[in-house]
């Protein structure tokens, strides 16, 4: 088990392009500004994928150009072609995340095209960010189950990771895009992925639909995994995936990683305040379990506790 963890913040993107309403732009670089406060370094910040497509993320420039850039600090997009990519390299961004489904269904369905299309289109990708000396990311959506599919091959997922690896990323992520994934497969996924990648760092985005968000997170970390993709609060979603709901919550993850002494580098705190903060914007409770009861030690006022009567 790793003694330290990498937390990517994917709430920016991965959250607010499912939520029902136009977050305004400010209110996104102030959510991003607050939680690199709380130590966060990695954001994933936005997606230069259509607009029309995605109507919420259509303001990844601004966002990229608003935030306070600090030390360390990495602002990767998601970028679905050249178009993409070439917008984002122009908006500074710091890693372009490819990304494809594992399933051929849902990958019609999310980018309208098969998923050797999306590979062969990832060329273009590598070769515009190598120009620019910007780093890559690949991502695999449906990696542990197809809402249309039902369960993924994992030898699907290694063919598509092997296709990252000869385009030069420097990591790859399995999203479990609709909640699908168990400890049994995390194991699998990840000894697949050791033996054919070698040292590749693979980062784990796990979804909370069916409450199996942090013991799959146990899974992926006694399996060796040292990066995490998750999003404040819990927020997130698919609009393309039927039932698809909330990230692992950033702050959850980190309560649990504390109490298991991993470390973070992150202000749990500080995260809390901020899930709070981000529930006040958008005047919505968001699912997230531990900014409602605060971390496991948090002590209450036996004054102000009511005393049972029955
Ligand atoms: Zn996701």
């Amino acid at each position: 088990m790793p003694s330290s963890v990498e937390i990517v913040e994917v709430g920016p993107r991965d959250g607010l392009q499912s939520w029902p309403d136009f977050v305004a732009t400010a209110d996104k670089i102030a959510l991003i500004d607050r939680l690199a406060d709380a130590g966060l370094r990695h954001f994933e910040a936005s997606s230069f994928v259509s607009s029309r497509a995605v109507p919420q993320l259509a303001d990844a420039t601004s966002v990229l150009d608003g935030v306070r850039r600090r030390a360390g600090m990495r602002l990767s997009v998601l970028v679905p072609n050249l178009r993409g990519a070439e917008d984002a390299i122009a908006a500074r961004a710091d890693a372009l995340v490819m990304f494809v489904s594992a399933s051929e269904s849902h990958n019609l369905k999310n980018v309208n095209r098969p998923r050797d299309g999306s590979l062969e289109g990832f060329r273009d990708i590598a070769a515009a960010a190598r120009a620019r000396g910007v780093p890559l990311h690949g991502a695999i959506a449906t990696a542990f189950g197809c809402p249309f599919e039902g369960e993924v091959p994992v030898s699907e997922v290694v063919r598509i990771a092997r296709h990252y690896a000869d385009l030069g990323v420097r990591r790859i992520t399995l999203g479990d895009t609709t909640g699908m994934a168990t400890p049994r497969l995390v194991r699998e996924r990840m000894r697949a992925l050791r033996t054919e990648l070698l040292d590749l760092p693979v980062a784990l985005h796990f979804h909370n639909t069916r409450g199996m968000g942090l013991v799959n997170v146990a899974a992926g970390l006694e399996a060796g995994a040292a990066h995490f993709e998750s999003a404040i609060g819990g927020l997130g979603g698919c609009p393309f995936a039927p039932g698809a709901t909330g990230n692992v919550c950033t702050e959850d993850l980190v309560h649990f990683l504390h109490e298991e002494g991993v470390a973070t580098g992150l202000d749990l705190d500080a995260l809390i305040e901020t899930a709070r903060w981000f529930e006040g914007v958008l005047g919505a409770p968001l699912p997230g379990q531990v900014a409602k009861a605060g971390p496991r030690l948090a002590r209450s006022d036996p004054g102000a506790v009511a005393t049972a009567t029955g």
